[in-house]
């Protein structure tokens, strides 16, 4: 298939993988990459994961370093907050930032990948190949094994460095598992989700608030909405499999209906479709991956949901993603004649951060289901607000500085943790300046 050995040879040309061939080839290498599924430019979009995406300033940055970002954002809605919709169908807003560039922007994941694909197609020195699963590696032969998924003819192709741009469920990571002293973890949650969809209104105009990122809170389950450019939105209903409101409950179309029809009242009469979607599409799983080492030698890289596939709950899974080719590339540049030592440095100071990402996702999952709903913290959304309006450039809340800065993940945490340790620190001392006082007008 390929008669030259290219320096850097991609797995999967879902989102990160593109994204890294553009990048690599910015600084002059030559890249295949291998996609086990048809060419998303003629054959439509992939099936299995979320149809529409919120990218926010990790991605944009990585977008706008590889020439891309005006182009991506043309295709963009931005959502400057949550619409939230109680039981009872009324609405309240809260928003995300405290300007327009506060904002996270709803994109289709199909338009999106193939933007990267165009893009990178049209550069020297990279190529791709559909329809190409990678079955086996060999790492110390330095081969791969494809298998032409329309003729299932096989091939061995060389490689000289490989990077796992291939999902949560990775070929190069299951094949690096083998290695000595790598540990792996995946978890898969209670909960599911299924995408269903609230179309344009006969008149072509959205049918809710455009600009929003919709939230059905209901406690220990959810429902979703991003819009999309067709003035369509995408649904998730985020519920757990089994139990209580969960989805081996609703087997019967009445039964879906009813769950609607008392949980969503708003929602049914937007979405036609939507009881024949609900048995159509697919109950998805969600899972969280940790792993470590991502490298081997100079011969092995893995990059986004390969090494660090999390639940989607704060919308950073691909920021993520997009963060790691930016990050991977300026250590390949600082150690362009040592690949080992770049792959070190890397996965040694990113290893952290994406630790805690997948800990605020698992966490944010509560707060948008439950405690968006009640008045503490509603209350403490405001007081952030407004202290990251009188200090813009000090204080944060922990949703801005994740989505609107590209602060390492950890050191967010952290500085979230010290602004509070301050600010409680401050309350306690008027607490007690007030007590004092009191105490000496008594006396
Ligand atoms: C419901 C849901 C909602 C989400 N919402 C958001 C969001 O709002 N914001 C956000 O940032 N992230 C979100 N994410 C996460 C985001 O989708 C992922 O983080 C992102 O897709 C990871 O990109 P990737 O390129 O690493 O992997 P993938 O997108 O999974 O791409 C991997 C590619 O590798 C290919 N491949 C796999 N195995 C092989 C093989 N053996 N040979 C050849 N090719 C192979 C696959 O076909 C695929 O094209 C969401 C995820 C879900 C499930």
């Amino acid at each position: 298939m390929t008669d030259t050995v290219p320096d850097f040879t991609i797995l999967g040309a879902g989102l990160a993988g593109p994204l890294m061939a553009l990048y690599l080839a910015q600084e002059g290498y030559r890249v295949d990459v291998y996609e086990k599924r048809p060419d998303p430019r003629t054959n439509g979009v992939a099936q299995g994961k979320s149809i529409n995406l919120a990218l926010s300033k990790r991605a944009l940055f990585a977008l706008e370093e590889v020439g891309l970002v005006d182009e991506v954002m043309q295709q963009a809605i931005p959502m400057r907050g949550r619409m939230l919709h109680s039981q009872t169908g009324k609405l309240s807003f809260q928003t995300y930032g405290i300007n327009d560039q506060e904002v996270l922007n709803s994109i289709s994941r199909s338009l999106l990948n193939i933007t990267l694909l165009k893009a990178a197609e049209k550069v020297n020195g990279i190529r791709f190949f559909f329809d190409q699963q990678v079955e086996k590696i060999n790492l110390q032969e330095k081969s791969c094994q494809l298998a032409d998924s329309n003729s299932k003819q096989q091939e061995l192709v060389q490689f000289q460095t490989l990077v796992g741009a291939d999902g949560a469920f990775s070929v190069l990571r299951y094949h690096m598992q083998k290695l000595d002293r790598f540990n792996y973890e995946q978890y898969f949650i209670d909960h599911g989700y299924k995408e269903l969809v609230i179309p344009a209104q006969a008149n072509g105009e959205f049918a809710l608030d455009k600009n929003a990122l919709h939230i059905w809170p209901r406690g220990d389950f959810m429902l979703i909405a991003l819009p999309n450019l067709d003035s369509s939105f995408t649904c998730t209903l985020f519920a757990p499999f089994q139990g209580k409101n969960s989805f081996s409950s609703l087997t019967q179309a009445q039964e879906v209906e009813d769950y609607f029809k008392t949980l969503f009242p708003d929602v049914l009469p937007l979405a036609p479709t939507l009881i024949s979607d609900f048995f159509n599409n697919p109950t998805g799983s969600l899972v969280s991956i940790k792993c470590y080492p991502w490298s081997y030698q100079d011969q092995a890289i893995l990059i986004g949901d390969a090494c660090h596939a999390t639940v989607p709950f704060y919308g950073q899974g691909i920021n993520a993603g997009f963060e790691d080719c930016t990050l991977l590339t300026q250590f390949i540049k600082k150690h362009s004649d040592d690949l080992e030592l770049a792959f070190q440095e890397y996965q040694l100071s990113r290893k952290v951060d994406t630790d805690t990402l997948a800990e605020i996702s698992f966490s944010n999952y509560i707060e948008m289901r439950d405690s968006v709903r009640s008045p503490l913290f509603l209350a403490r959304r405001l007081i952030e607000n407004l202290f990251h309006k009188l200090f813009p450039q000090r204080f944060y809340p922990l949703h801005s500085i994740v989505s609107f800065t590209r602060t390492p993940y950890s050191q967010a945490v952290q500085h979230v943790r010290n602004q509070y340790s301050i600010i409680g620190l401050a309350l306690s001392i008027a607490l007690l300046v007030g007590f004092v006082k009191v105490l000496k007008t008594l006396h």
